[in-house]
């Protein structure tokens, strides 16, 4: 598959297009940013980590019957994925309490979550993604009802998914986002699963393995992700 022009370039991944107009590169650079860009550097080995990584959580949610845009991995850093029309709306899932549900409700870190909680979010760095309702999802015309239903009841199966996944290997799962698109018709999950985008702990330690070492200027971020990869088996560079 040729990679065509580039069609956006995010702040940790670049899209491109290809010769089949339904279908697109994503490159998974080693830029890794936080605070809504305001915080960037450069992470070695940390593109193929997170590419690799991705693919094989979204081989496991294809298996599990959750549509992922996912069609194969290209090269360390490359993966071919459906072209989808995204959704401007970030679904987060939270087990646990961590980062800005800590802020905005004034709660510890680390309280558990039953049952898990809900959040949409506007994706628009220059707002600082603010949290909305589905309301605002359908004045704004965002997105349909049923798409708000399909999105949140499939974050849902991805965290019935997932949770055991990762437990199976002694980490936590805290929180996670999520992206949707549409494909032909058909609400479909889309961006990355990695830990840019979750959080895990260690379930014994309670040490972060995630972005929030990257956040939190706490070291060893891709060595963190490295490690998580290892404990789920995904076959690394
Ligand atoms: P950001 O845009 O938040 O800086 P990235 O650097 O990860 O994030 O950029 C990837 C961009 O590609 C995001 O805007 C994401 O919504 C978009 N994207 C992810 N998967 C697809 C897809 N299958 N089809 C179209 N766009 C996608
Ligand atoms: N998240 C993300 N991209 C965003 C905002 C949040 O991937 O633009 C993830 C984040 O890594 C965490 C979850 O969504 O796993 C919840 O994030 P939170 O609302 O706590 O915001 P944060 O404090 O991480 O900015």
């Amino acid at each position: 598959m040729n990679r065509g022009a580039e069609l956006y370039a995010g702040k940790a991944k670049s899209v491109y297009l290809t010769d089949d107009p339904d279908r697109l590169i994503l490159f998974f650079r080693n830029d890794t940013s936080a605070f809504d860009g305001e915080k960037t550097d450069q992470l070695d080995r940390k593109g193929m980590v997170n590419n690799k990584f991705n693919a094989f959580i979204m081989e496991r949610l294809e298996q599990a019957g959750i549509p992922t845009h996912h069609e194969r991995v290209l090269s360390a850093q490359e993966s071919l994925v459906k072209k989808l029309d995204m959704i401007p709306v970030e679904c987060v899932i939270r087990n646990i309490t961590a980062g800005s549900i800590c802020r905005r409700l004034g709660v510890a870190e680390g309280m558990d979550l039953t049952p898990p909680t809900f959040e949409f979010f506007l994706k628009n760095d220059e707002l600082h993604d603010p949290m909305i309702n589905e309301y605002h999802i359908r004045s704004f015309g965002w997105a349909s009802d049923e798409e708000v239903r399909r999105m949140t009841e499939l974050t849902f199966q991805v965290n019935d998914v997932l949770k055991q996944l990762f437990l199976d290997v002694g980490l936590l799962l805290v929180d996670y986002k999520l992206e949707f698109g549409r494909y032909h018709g058909e609400i479909v999950l889309g961006d990355e699963f990695t830990p840019d985008g979750c959080r895990l702990w260690d379930a014994e330690t309670r040490k972060k393995m995630d972005k929030d070492r990257f956040r939190q200027g706490l070291g060893g971020v891709v060595e963190a992700y490295e490690e998580v990869a290892h404990r789920l088996g995904v076959e690394l560079d």
